[in-house]
């Protein structure tokens, strides 16, 4: 139990948006004394950028969405100012050998969706009511096919769907489509052409200048000129409980190891990589559930293209199946950056698991992985590839297998129990989460937690009710 006594001291592990949004929060407030652990040498998690062939780059395609809390926006256009460019959305998804806008436009679509499929989802929208719920439990297919019938779900949701997750639909739970899926019935698909319709400017995204990682690399420099400490190229071994209370963080850089005592440890590393941090060690019935969870891997594949641009578009989207990559996006394109004028840089995503054939390609079989799925889509390569980088994200996506909401209460439920110890951000409470959700979250660990380092769980679980409604943005 903390005393005003002492003073409060958090240990935070993770210097992803969620860390740092929580480190920078709290030092500004002055209600801890903040040091964050973070084992990669750059701030940001998947949230980071790196420089690619003279070109910053992200991982994989990522844009803070104007759904961003208010008060958390007004924060960051403070910390990046003019560098937090608003820019209009440009990309294209591949539907049956045709490219359409993305987001939707209703001319565009009027235009290039092959008849058969626009008189298909036409129908399917018409028998909506007819169609049936089925007696057996439900899944993300069941859920989907019922919701926006089978036209859609055959040509985009499902292949892309078993694409990104590397499972049969089938083996979905319903809460993917209710909670991730923001177009899940006639009525919102055309809710969501009216408001292009409606619209004067085209949709747009937040950008800042230097690649999405500045969010990040802003927070990192506003929590340290508050007081925090962030530690980097530094990798949590275990986090101690004693009496049912976390009480220290061991942590190891290179060959040097630091024990870092702590009131409160907040952790926005992958909840089951937490599991098996804490000592002592768990039930076993907790590691089990733990093991159960399952993430989707990613391998990012940078080509960089001696050519000032590849396409006009800031992302595709691929869901054939016969196409291995989901996304490909140019991050030049994001800011409308020409320079380097002769250089510009692909970013290919490629669900796998880890220690699969894809996992385990080398870069040039990554790059002609590419090249051989760009081609297949019609978007060939006409440029030589002068180099090739890869980054592997092993938790790139939370898998919400069928029945998983079992195994995650039972982790959820043993972590709530131990004092001082918190779980959020994207990992921490293993949601498909946007950059502004893990802010909020860190914002709200902020808000339930007192001035006199008395953390209020009650206030704590009504905002954990709010990010079960969180619908991801694409
Ligand atoms: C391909 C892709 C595209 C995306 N596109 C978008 C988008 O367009 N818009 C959007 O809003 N969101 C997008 N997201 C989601 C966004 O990246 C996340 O919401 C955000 O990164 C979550 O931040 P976080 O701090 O919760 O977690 P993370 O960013 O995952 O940070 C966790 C940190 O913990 C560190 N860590 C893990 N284990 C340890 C350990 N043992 N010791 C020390 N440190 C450790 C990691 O290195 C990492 O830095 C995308 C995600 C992916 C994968």
């Amino acid at each position: 139990m903390s005393t005003t006594a002492t003073p409060t001291e958090i240990v935070i592990l993770g210097a992803g948006p969620a860390g740092l949004g929580a480190a920078y929060q709290l030092a500004k407030q002055r209600k801890a004394r903040v040091t964050v652990v973070e084992q990669r040498d750059t701030v940001g998690g998947a949230a980071g950028s790196f420089e690619v062939g003279g070109v910053r780059v992200d991982h994989g395609s990522h844009r803070l969405h104007p759904e961003c809390d208010p008060a958390i926006l007004a924060d960051l256009r403070a910390l990046l100012g003019d560098d937090l460019l608003l820019r209009p959305r440009h990309g294209r998804i591949r539907l049956r050998g045709r490219w359409i806008h993305f987001p939707l436009k209703p001319l565009d679509l009027l235009r290039r969706l092959p008849p058969g499929f626009v008189l298909g989802a036409a129908a399917d929208a018409v028998t909506g009511p007819l169609r049936r719920r089925r007696r057996e439990p439900e899944t993300f297919a069941s859920v989907l096919e019922r919701g926006i019938g089978p036209t859609i779900c055959r040509d985009f949701y499902f292949p892309y769907a078993e694409k990104v997750w590397g499972v049969p639909v089938e083996d979905i739970s319903p809460v993917q489509a209710r909670r991730r899926v923001t177009v899940n019935s006639p009525s919102k698909l055309l809710a969501r052409v009216a408001r292009g319709m409606r619209r004067k400017a085209p949709a747009s995204f937040y950008w800042p200048r230097r690649g999405y990682g500045q969010i990040a690399e802003h927070l990192r420099e506003a929590a340290e000129r508050s007081g925090a400490t962030v530690l980097m190229g530094t990798r949590v071994e275990a986090v101690e409980t004693l009496g049912g209370r976390a009480v220290a963080v061991r942590a190891r850089r290179g060959d040097a190891r630091e024990r870092l005592a702590a009131s409160h440890v907040w952790s926005t590393v992958p909840m089951t990589t937490l599991v098996r941090l804490i000592e002592p060690a768990p039930p076993a019935a907790v590691r089990e559930a733990a093991a159960s969870l399952r993430f989707r891997a990613i391998v990012l594949v940078y080509l960089v293209l001696e050519a000032g641009r590849f396409s006009e578009y800031d992302a595709h989207y691929f869901p054939e199946a016969d196409v291995a990559i989901s996304r490909l996006s140019e991050p030049k394109n994001y800011a409308a950056l020409t320079e380097p004028r002769d250089r510009t840089v692909l970013c290919a995503e490629v669900p796998c698991d880890v220690g699969d054939a894809v996992w385990a390609m080398s870069d040039e079989e990554l790059r002609d992985l590419v090249a051989a799925s760009l081609a297949r889509a019609g978007i060939p390569l006409r440029v030589p590839v002068a180099e090739v980088t890869t980054r592997r994200l092993s938790h790139g996506y939370p898998v919400y297998l069928a029945g998983f909401e079992r195994h995650f209460d039972a982790v959820d439920a043993w972590l709530g129990e131990i004092d001082g110890l918190l779980t959020f951000g994207r990992q921490g409470l293993f949601a498909h989460d946007n950059t502004h959700h893990a802010l909020h979250m860190a914002y709200a660990a902020v808000a339930s937690l007192g001035m006199d380092g008395r953390f209020d769980r009650e206030r704590w679980s009504a905002f954990r009710a709010v990010f079960d409604k969180h619908v991801v943005v694409d």
